[in-house]
């Protein structure tokens, strides 16, 4: 059957054939978890020095603490071995540059349909809703000091996170 996905397909049997992350389970090896945004500059594991196995990561617009994502943190936390949660957004994020009203339109354009009903999240503020995020995060009854909680912004021009929260 030919499939639109056949390119990745036949890499995915590439990377079957010399296959070496099975064998260990679905903890976090190295107690780490990292909320951040799903931007493809971005290299989660790699930029700070972790590989396949050691960490959770957790992606959506922007890098934000949703209600989902609270979830996956409080399994990470309290059955998954996670005590260091990384809350991470970046430099130039398309969520943090527009208002939610011009991402709106900039959608309805794109998809030629009405989009203005959309909740999207834009970012007002960035380094506040990193501040916000870390103290959501913190607060939950369900985390709370179970875990070290860092907000950080990463810059996608240097590779550096700087810790704000
Ligand atoms: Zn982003």
């Amino acid at each position: 059957m030919d499939s639109a996905f056949d390119d990745l397909l036949q890499h995915n049997r590439d990377f079957a054939a010399t296959f070496a992350l099975q064998g260990f389970d679905g903890v976090a090896k190295s107690g780490v978890a990292m909320v951040t945004c799903m931007d493809s500059r971005i290299d989660p594991l790699g930029m700070i020095g972790l590989e396949p196995g050691d960490a959770k990561i957790l992606r959506n617009p922007g890098g934000r603490a949703t209600e989902r994502t609270l979830v996956a943190l409080v399994l990470g936390v309290n059955l998954l071995n996670v005590d260091r949660i990384l809350l991470v957004q970046h430099t130039r994020c398309a969520m943090a540059s527009k208002s939610e009203r011009e991402l709106l339109v900039d959608i309805s354009q794109a998809a030629g349909v009405d989009a203005s009903w959309l909740d999207l999240g834009a970012i007002e503020h960035q380094r506040l809703s990193i501040i916000q995020d870390v103290h959501r995060v913190r607060s939950h009854p369900l985390i709370g000091e179970r875990a070290q909680i860092g907000g950080f912004l990463y810059d996608v021009d240097t590779g550096l996170l700087e810790q704000v929260a």
